[in-house]
């Protein structure tokens, strides 16, 4: 007698399945997030629990908490969770910001799939069932996107809307309404690690991959407990990063002025040599100093904007590491990264 199976006998039925359901890490940057660990934890462990039962995942999720140098009790509260997955902390030697924390999180994560998110619960776990299934229909990349921005201040809203058309004029290839809620395979993460830059403008730089990506809508809710850690200078240092580290546009675009600038310049100059052989003297002082001034701002406008860009070379070539770890703890967790399709899970208890 013989056996036959068919692929669908083997895994359950995900529609056009593509994939087998995967390890799943969870990697959270924590800074100054005390209060928001414990409801983080219950939420994701109910989670993990229905994605098992759904059979979207082959075992508990890991969850790999960054503690990005608080200055309260964070680090203490990701020693002792106790918790039904395991849990890998890192501690980097000082608060680095939120794209190294994440990056170095990612870096330490060991499942096939891994999610970023931020601690706050903000980003909604529930929307994390769907990106696994879009994971197993064969995406490398999903985007955790925002239904709506109602939730967020007049200002804020108004600030993000200016800020994507901006990136967008200046040609940088940015998702609206997507932050760091995002599901990557192995294969893009790895790819992901080869970017060598220190300023870090992830969402950006996932743009870049170029493997096929789905998109999940979520309502985003308000921050469980605490206050934002963005504060206004982390918000601006981010945004010029968006910009500089993605496009030489406006560099280009004080050429253009500076050309513009020369024009007008010199059909001036023509207009005062001409009234000069008429015999007209130019009346003096507003003719004079008005352009001197303008001319002085627009300089140094355009020496800032190429300093900036002075800067940043000046950074990216020292190549500095872009967070330091001061501590690991368990990271021995029974996932093994290398693992692809449908080979064993290798235990390294
Ligand atoms: N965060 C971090 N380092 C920082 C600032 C923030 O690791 O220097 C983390 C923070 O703990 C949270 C995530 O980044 O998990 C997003 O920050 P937050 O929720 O304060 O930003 P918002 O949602 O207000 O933009
Ligand atoms: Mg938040």
């Amino acid at each position: 007698m013989s056996f036959s199976y068919t692929a669908s006998d083997l895994v359950p039925p995900f529609g056009s399945l593509s994939r087998c359901p995967p390890t799943l890490s969870i990697v959270v940057p924590c800074y100054n997030e005390e209060a928001t660990l414990l409801p983080l934890v219950a939420r994701l462990e109910q989670l993990s629990e229905r994605l098992l039962a759904r059979g979207l995942i082959v075992q508990p999720i890991e969850l790999v908490l960054v503690d990005d140098g608080s200055h309260d009790h964070t680090w203490d509260v990701i020693k002792n969770a106790k918790t039904t997955f395991p849990v890998t902390g890192v501690k980097l030697s000082r608060n680095q910001g939120h794209q190294p924390a994440l990056f170095a999180g990612l870096m330490q994560a060991k499942g096939e799939a891994v999610v970023s998110m931020d601690a706050d619960l903000q980003d909604d776990p529930d929307a994390i069932s769907e990106m696994v299934e879009a994971y197993l229909g064969g995406a490398d990349v999903v985007y955790g996107v925002r239904a709506s921005r109602r939730s967020d201040t007049w200002f804020k809203r108004w600030t993000a809307q200016q800020y994507y058309d901006l990136l967008k004029r200046l040609g940088v290839d940015l998702l609206p309404d997507h932050a760091d809620f995002r599901l990557m395979s192995r294969k893009a993460l790895k790819a992901l690690s080869q970017f060598g830059e220190t300023h870090l403008f992830m969402r950006a730089l996932v743009r870049k991959l170029g493997f096929p990506s789905e998109i999940v809508t979520y309502n985003r809710a308000p921050r469980v407990a605490g206050d934002s850690k963005y504060t206004l200078r982390k918000m601006m240092e981010l945004g010029f990063d968006g910009v500089t580290s993605f496009s030489v546009k406006p560099l280009r675009m004080i050429v253009f002025f500076g050309f513009t600038v020369a024009i007008v310049t010199f059909l001036f100059a023509l207009f005062a040599v001409i009234s000069w052989a008429m015999g007209h003297t130019m009346p003096g002082w507003t003719s004079i100093v008005l352009p001197l001034s303008l001319l002085g701002g627009v300089h140094l406008v355009a020496l800032g904007v190429i300093g900036e860009y002075v800067g940043k070379i000046y950074e990216e070539t020292k190549r500095r590491p872009r967070f330091i770890i001061d501590e690991v703890i368990g990271a021995d967790s029974t996932m093994d990264g290398s693992r692809t399709g449908v080979q064993a899970i290798v235990r390294r208890t």
